[in-house]
């Protein structure tokens, strides 16, 4: 099992880092590291709430949900994201969180955010509770599509991962999204052992018989009670052989590029065939050609997902700082990002914000 950070240190303003990012004085230039990789796909968490508690990301009771005012107001989070994309080469923004669906106004800041920029595509990682009611405002205030959260399609298989019996509203948001045109529609799966690690073959044929394309997740160290085991998860090996048991699997043979996912083409030999994703974060991980960097709902730059450091946009806003200062300290936090995570180290350390705290 991996070890607990003891606490997440807060970069303070960039002084002499031992070498500094190709134009840490100001001007327009991309968020490049020193390891050769350049950041274009922005994660905004825009809350760490929920309304599920999925057993792989948070316990039963929740946790100490970030205070109002710790968490950036929207029009932060627009000047963030706008200064993202027009200063910094940002061309692709993820909504997340917690449940980014639970923000209050989240219709809001992508009208915002889209108004800025026509061409960035905007997206939101959700578990679609309630997107049957937003998703033709969504559509409307130029959100281009959705990816939805899905472990089972047996109502009691995902009320036992969720804690919640919500599935069928899920499935009512994904065909609200559908609907509204914010398509195309991916499906996040995470599985786990003796609980939906069989379910694999009827999640492909569900989605692929309408149309979403599947990604299976590895889980990944990043719950909040800190009880993910390399021997308990389910390894994307143990995926596909699950999946060739019964279909017909190959590789597609497109570049993969940055994206984090494998992707095959699945055929169940009755008519139903299309691609389907295998994130491997640890069996299999993609560091090398990473091109993301996330902003957590407290104003915090984080360039990886397990990163241990973070650096702290939210004081730099609050504090009246311009543009050109907040870039810069964009610029540096994304400079230092480490070559890999490092899950295989022995001195791996969990980070200590839980996925629903980082954004995933
Ligand atoms: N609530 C939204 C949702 O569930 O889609 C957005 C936030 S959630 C943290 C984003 C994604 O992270 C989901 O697809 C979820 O399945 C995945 N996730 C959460 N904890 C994880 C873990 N420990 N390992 C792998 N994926 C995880
Ligand atoms: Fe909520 Fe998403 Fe975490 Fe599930 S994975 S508890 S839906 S934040």
């Amino acid at each position: 099992m991996s070890g607990v950070a003891d606490e997440v240190v807060h970069l303070p303003v960039p002084t002499l880092p031992s070498s500094l990012p190709p134009t840490a004085l100001g001007g327009a230039s991309p968020l490049a590291d020193q390891h050769g990789r350049v950041a274009t796909d922005l994660r905004v968490s825009l809350t760490d709430r929920c309304n599920l508690r999925c057993s792989y990301c948070m316990p039963a009771e929740g946790l100490d949900w970030m205070a109002t005012e710790q968490t950036l107001t929207d029009d932060e989070v627009v000047r963030l994201v706008v200064l993202g994309i027009e200063r910094l080469g940002i061309r692709e923004v993820r909504f997340t969180g917690g449940e980014p669906l639970v923000r209050r106004g989240l219709v809001d800041i992508v009208r915002q955010v889209r108004e800025r920029s026509a061409e960035v595509e905007m997206s939101l990682t959700t578990n679609a509770l309630g997107l049957a009611r937003t998703a033709d405002a969504l559509a409307e205030a130029g959100l281009d599509r959705v990816n939805v959260s899905l472990d089972s399609i047996r109502a009691e298989t995902y009320a036992t991962i969720t804690r919640r019996d919500r599935m069928h509203d899920a499935i009512a948001g994904i065909e609200a999204a559908v609907a509204a045109g914010i398509t195309p529609i991916k499906i996040n799966a995470v599985l786990l052992r003796g609980l939906n690690d069989t379910e694999a073959p009827e999640l492909v044929r569900w989605s692929l018989e309408r149309g979403y394309e599947l990604r299976f997740i590895e889980q990944m160290p990043l719950d909040a009670q800190h009880a993910w085991t390399r021997e308990h998860m389910i390894t994307a090996d143990e995926i596909l052989a699950s999946l060739e048991a019964v279909y017909d699997v190959r590789p597609d043979g497109e570049a993969r590029g940055s994206a984090p996912a494998e992707r095959f083409l699945v055929d169940t030999g009755d008519g139903v065939a299309g691609r389907v994703g295998v994130i491997g974060s640890v069996t299999r991980p993609f560091c090398g050609d990473c091109d993301r960097v996330r902003l957590t709902a407290d104003g915090q730059v984080r360039n990886c997902l397990f990163a241990r450091t973070e650096s702290d946009l939210r004081a730099s806003l609050r504090g009246g700082a311009s543009d050109d200062e907040i870039v810069d300290r964009w610029r540096t936090a994304m400079w230092g990002k480490a070559p890999g995570h490092g899950i295989d180290d022995p001195s791996f350390l969990q980070p200590t914000r839980p996925m629903s705290a980082i954004g995933g």
